[in-house]
């Protein structure tokens, strides 16, 4: 039965309510005077419902859609602004005994070579990840208990926050492994991880099932309520997502937006981001045998629905998508990109020689950070090295409620700026940095008061002038 509260995944993520919502979806995508008034409530900035959502999801009249881009971008520009965070993967092991039947890592890829980066070879990826001007990682691995555990977790967190390395640091270490239990996962809050991420993969049960069909993984409820158990032993960020391309998207949809109701419901807190991956060609897989793959109009409809849905959740998107289709949907709601990303285990310091590739996925945006930062800058976005937000303290119920009341900008703009600018004068390239520096000077004037602006100019002059690091509100 369908119960929001409820600690089991069978009740929260209720397969018959999603069917229900689909139908209802189906029944009213051209009961035009119902989806105006969903547009309408969602003009209010305060979410909808997974029905609503979904309802707009499947309604396909062309101008209403306009109106619901239009939507998604004025709700994008009035919780996150021009800001775009920047973050890079560090992949850390490729032993995996999952039987995941999309992921190059499943047990029975007999032929991809198995990698785990040591202490040392993660001091040396992380300085090659601060020479490019990365401050925010997410540290990956596949699940297995002999060589992935807990202690070699903890021991890498405490090895990449460790690392002092010219004016670079890593300031926000986030975290994509297996479903865990809440002992380990108080254990990552207490190593200071920022976000835990772990996608569903897909909510469709029966689907899951055979798309896992062998390894701890198997076990959809101990996965589907892995964000509970986080919760209990106090992480209160926590990223959810889907790989789009397993099974149907609408049924996908709904279910992500249940998983946050009951975050919501049952925590005071939804999540802190969302991912939007969509399934990628790798070693030993070839994404085109998977019959539901979303094409890029499908896939811009969902990043808005999901923007209008959860206005302050962030939105994710990875080098999984070409410059292109980030150029599309970034507008519609994305705050958060990841650039100049590898998915190899090892790999950033020193290319991997061709019979040595442990890629997860391949990686079709691969322009550098210095490209990618530059391109945001030049369609007017501010990228941004922030990390504060964790580190103030602003983290679940409090981050929620501050971004609720509109207020998180006053520390995100004047953050983004500064760190920005630490960016600039550490490792931008002559031609981004000319371009950088006109973009701060013009959006200086927007920090939103005069004794905020004054702090902003004159912590400014302190890291260009005098080599100061890491201001922040
Ligand atoms: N082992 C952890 C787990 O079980 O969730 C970490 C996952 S993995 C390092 C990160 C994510 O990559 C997966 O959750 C999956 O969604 C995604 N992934 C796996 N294979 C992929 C593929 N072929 N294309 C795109 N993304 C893929």
């Amino acid at each position: 039965m369908y119960d929001v509260n409820s600690k089991h995944a069978d009740d929260f993520i209720n397969h018959e309510e999603i069917l229900n919502t689909l139908a209802y979806a189906d029944e009213n995508k051209d009961n035009l005077a119902l989806v105006e008034s969903i547009i309408k409530k969602a003009e209010n900035r305060k979410g909808l419902t997974h029905r609503e959502a979904s309802v707009l999801l499947a309604c396909d009249n062309p101008e209403l859609n306009e109106k619901i881009f239009r939507l998604a971008e004025q709700i994008k520009k009035d919780f996150y602004g021009n800001r775009i965070v920047l973050f890079a993967p560090l992949y850390l092991s490729n032993y995996c005994i999952n039987g995941c039947t999309y992921c190059p890592y499943h047990a029975t890829n007999k032929h991809i070579p198995r990698k785990q980066l040591s202490q040392e070879d993660i001091r040396r990826e992380v300085i090659a990840l601060q020479d490019m001007g990365h401050k925010r990682l997410a540290l990956e691995a596949g699940e297995d208990p002999v060589h992935n555990t807990m202690e070699y977790y903890l021991d890498s967190i405490k090895t990449v926050y460790g690392i002092k390395h010219k004016n670079g640091a890593i300031r926000r270490v986030n975290f994509n492994i297996a479903a865990t239990t809440v002992d380990n996962y108080r254990l990552l809050k207490e190593a200071e991880i920022g976000t835990y991420i772990l996608f569903q993969e897909t909510y469709h049960k029966e689907s899951y099932l055979t798309l896992h069909p062998t390894g701890p993984k198997h076990d959809y409820n101990y996965h589907t309520e892995a964000m509970d158990r986080a919760m209990e032993g106090g992480i209160d960020d926590v990223g959810i997502g889907v790989l789009f391309g397993l099974d149907k998207y609408r049924y996908e949809f709904a279910g992500l937006l249940m998983h946050a109701e009951h975050l919501e419901a049952a925590f005071g807190v939804g999540p802190h981001t969302i991912s939007v991956p969509r399934l990628r060609n790798a070693d030993d897989i070839d994404a085109s045998s998977f019959t539901n793959g979303i094409d890029d109009d499908t896939f811009a409809k969902i990043v808005a629905c999901i923007r209008i849905a959860v206005p302050y959740t962030g939105m994710i998107i990875s080098t999984r998508e070409s410059q292109k289709t980030r150029e599309r949907v970034l507008h519609l709601g994305i705050s958060q990109i990841s650039g100049g990303s590898k998915t190899s285990v090892g790999g950033y310091c020193e290319p991997e020689p061709g019979d040595e590739k442990s890629e997860q996925f391949d990686v079709i945006d691969g322009r550098t950070l210095d490209e990618v930062v530059h391109w945001l800058m030049e369609m007017d976005y501010i990228p941004s090295f922030c990390t504060a937000c964790y580190r103030e303290g602003r983290t679940g119920d409090r981050f929620m409620s501050l971004c609720k009341k509109g207020q998180i900008q006053n520390c995100c703009h004047p953050n983004a700026l500064m760190t920005l600018e630490e960016y600039l004068m550490d490792y931008a390239s002559p031609a981004t940095k000319a371009l950088g520096d006109k973009l701060i000077d013009k959006e200086v004037l927007n920090v939103p008061n005069e004794k905020a602006r004054q702090i902003v100019l004159e912590n400014l002059r302190l890291i260009r002038e005098n080599n100061r690091r890491d201001f922040r509100f």
